[in-house]
């Protein structure tokens, strides 16, 4: 059953965040409602207040501004997963949103939700952080935006202050020689909750590797870089050995642990292996063959 607590349906941003203004971890903002309702079911979060943000208007829209791809951070996945801009330049999250649990959920869950939630397996934050993404948080007291990568801090742990909301992410547009790939591995084809999750940005010229991101889901306590693996393929020829050399560097970025669904040993191998394929498939797509 559902504790009790009051709803509040804000018509504006505005009036949502003057309900979030104190700051108290009893007033909840609620979205898609996907992670939520389950949380206050099982007592995880009993909130007093919730505040439905999901139509507000302010966190809807898909849109190119300045050079960038903005999407609202009550975007659902569903809606990321149909939008031709996002196919066109980020089919690494086009990919992920492919593999996001069934459509009922799809319909439902927003692309802030899945983040705020801050779960290491959270199946748009690989490829969001291989973007290079911003994330945009808004309060009374205005706007911040930071890289995703310093937003996530541990397990359900992010750097959202309770009087925030989510109201944007932003990445730059793909320069010419760009290349990507994501792979989610689970228990099962469909549904479910990644064992690891990799994706994979290249930006290469002449076969010469100009920029490279990599992250990974489901192996660590947060969704992490493999920052070293990046480093190591700045400036490198793509080919094999490099991207060997590159997915066993990766084997060493991440801190999996043992649970239900794979051994921590398991999880540490298939970083490596998957990270090969995905840089191996994202290198074909920038147009260069070895
Ligand atoms: C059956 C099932 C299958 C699932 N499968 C997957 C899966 O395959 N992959 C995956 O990644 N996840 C999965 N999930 C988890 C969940 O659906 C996602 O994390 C989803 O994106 C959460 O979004 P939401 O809008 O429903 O968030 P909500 O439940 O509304 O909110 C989640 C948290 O974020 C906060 N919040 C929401 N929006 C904002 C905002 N704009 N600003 C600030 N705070 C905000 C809320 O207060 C709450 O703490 C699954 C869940 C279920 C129930």
């Amino acid at each position: 059953m559902l504790p009790e607590f009051d709803l509040v349906m804000p018509r504006s941003l505005n009036e949502a965040l003057q309900v979030l203004a104190a700051g108290s971890p009893e007033v909840l903002p609620i979205a898609g409602g996907t992670n939520l309702t389950v949380d206050m079911r099982s007592g995880r979060y009993e909130p007093k207040v919730v505040v439905d943000i999901e139509k507000l208007p302010e966190l809807k829209g898909i849109r190119r501004e300045n050079g960038q791809i903005c999407v609202g951070g009550g975007v659902t996945i569903a809606e990321l997963l149909k939008d031709g801009l996002v196919a066109e330049t980020a089919p690494v999250l086009k990919s992920a949103c492919a593999l996001f649990a069934n459509p009922l959920i799809r319909n439902r869950a927003t692309v802030g939700g899945n983040l705020v939630d801050g779960s290491p397996a959270a199946d748009t934050a690989p490829s969001l952080l291989a973007l290079d993404a911003e994330i945009e948080l808004t309060s009374q007291d205005g706007k911040r935006r930071l890289p995703l990568d310093e937003f996530f801090i541990h397990v359900r742990k992010t750097a959202r202050q309770p009087n925030e909301l989510v109201t944007a992410l932003r990445w730059a547009l793909p320069k010419p020689g760009t290349g990507s790939a994501f792979y989610k591995l689970g228990l099962r084809k469909a549904d479910a909750i990644s064992v690891v999750s990799v994706a994979v940005v290249l930006e290469a010229e002449k076969g010469v590797c100009r920029k490279a991101r990599i992250a990974l889901g489901s192996v660590a306590p947060r969704p992490v870089r493999a920052k070293n693996a990046e480093e190591f393929l700045t400036g490198k020829l793509l080919k094999k050995e490099v991207f060997e050399e590159a997915a066993a560097l990766t084997a060493q970025a991440v801190s999996p642990i043992s649970d239900v669904r794979a051994s921590a040993e398991y999880r540490r191998r298939m970083s490596a292996v998957l990270t090969r394929r995905m840089l191996e498939q994202a290198a074909e797509q920038t147009g260069w063959k070895e």
